[in-house]
């Protein structure tokens, strides 16, 4: 395997080993009976009557991380797990950034959270906007690659399927970008949304390119976002620094367990089944949204959501309220002052939408569709 290059880590941070946990400095030779050196509490709790939570967690549960591992189809020593995929933005971003001095490259309109871990850092956020061609979003890899080299920027980050834009960035642009880019930044790739696309994951490159970043999380499709686990899939490497960088104990013995549960036949299949039904209802959702003749265009992308263009965004948004049903207003985003982001829920709930807006399409007489689905009626 090639090695990752450590002159992208922080200088400051290459021999850093990071917090020496009771957990990560016991013993590892034959099986003490008496621990004793974490000040944790030596009975269990009334609400935990089998101990289960009395000592401090594995930091990164070798079982859950043999799963993932497992279900992303990577090498254990590639995988960090963390509090969500956000944490893994967040230690890249430490990992690799001078405070100060090194940027990351973002492509707008974007997950919000490049941006924030950035600036709580301290580092410049540099725009290469995606190009709106009116149904859908392109980056452009070659913009990318100038950008990163020109700014001396330490990271790139991508989502595909992007938030909002639902568009997919072509395995091959994303090989080139990851090549163009490896003497000088890490190219990561959000795949936050990977299960609602027919498409290959980016995972199938990391073997070829040692400074890309995949990054998974179990909050969309495997349906547990209150859970918080994500990943961080990357060269070993660089997954060992990122360890160091993290802080301690980020994954909470009930949350383990919850996502070995998830990760198991069963589950995993039963996933798959509610993946399947929403990128059906994706397909009905963004029928309803642009057959409303204040929504001026919609953008049928890969995510678990429909990105739309309004001539009336108050009046969508105003009429969907009414009807109890919250949607994302994204007004406030560069090059998106139209535009909302519906979620596709349950059957019902985008059933509801239909209702919501066809009920006031019938309702003023203005031309327009009946809605889509009535509610208990779907299909
Ligand atoms: C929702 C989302 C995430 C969230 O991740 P967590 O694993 O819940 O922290 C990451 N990236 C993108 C693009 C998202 O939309």
């Amino acid at each position: 395997m090639n090695d990752f290059p450590a002159g992208l880590v922080r200088d400051d941070l290459r021999d850093f080993t990071g917090y020496a946990s009771a957990r990560t400095s016991g013993p590892t030779d034959d099986a003490p009976r008496i621990w004793l050196n974490a000040n944790e509490s030596g009975t269990p709790s009334l609400v935990d009557p089998q101990g289960a939570v009395r000592r401090y967690p594995d930091p990164q549960p070798p079982d859950l991380v043999a799963a993932l591992a497992a279900h992303y189809g990577v090498d254990a020593g590639r995988v960090v797990v963390g509090r969500g995929s956000d944490e893994a933005i967040e230690l890249l971003v430490r990992s690799l950034c001078r405070p100060g001095a090194d940027a990351v490259v973002v492509c707008s309109p974007t997950f919000g959270m490049y941006g924030v871990s950035a600036r709580l850092h301290g580092v410049p956020v540099l725009d290469v906007p995606q190009r709106d061609t009116g149904t859908g979003f392109v980056t452009d890899p070659g913009a990318v690659a100038r950008a990163a080299l020109g700014s001396g920027a330490r990271v790139v980050f991508l989502a595909s399927p992007g938030n909002p834009t639902g568009a997919v960035v072509p395995l091959a642009d994303l090989a080139r970008l990851a090549a163009a880019l490896s003497d000088q930044a890490v190219l990561v790739v959000d795949e936050a949304y990977q299960e609602f696309t027919e498409g290959p994951s980016a995972t199938t490159l990391l073997a070829e390119h040692p400074t890309l970043v995949v990054l998974r999380t179990l909050s969309k499709a495997h349906a547990l976002a209150a859970a918080r686990v994500g990943v961080a899939l990357a060269h070993p490497g660089l997954a060992t620094v990122l360890r160091r960088v993290q802080a301690p104990y980020p994954v909470p013995v009930p949350v383990t367990r919850l996502a070995l549960a998830a990760l198991a036949p069963d589950a995993v299949r039963g996933t798959g089944h509610r993946v399947a039904q929403v990128r059906r209802d994706r397909e009905r959702l963004a029928d309803t949204l642009a057959a409303d003749p204040r929504i001026r265009g919609v953008y049928r992308g890969q995510g678990n959501f429909v990105l739309a263009r309004c001539t009336d965004a108050d009046g969508v948004l105003a009429d969907l309220r009414a009807s109890g049903v919250v949607v994302r207003d994204l007004r406030h985003m560069v090059g998106l002052d139209d535009a909302v982001r519906v979620t596709v829920g349950a059957p019902e709930e985008v059933a509801a939408v239909g209702t919501a807006l066809g009920t006031r399409l019938r309702g003023t007489g203005e031309p327009g569709p009946a809605p889509m689905t009535a509610p208990g009626t779907r299909t």
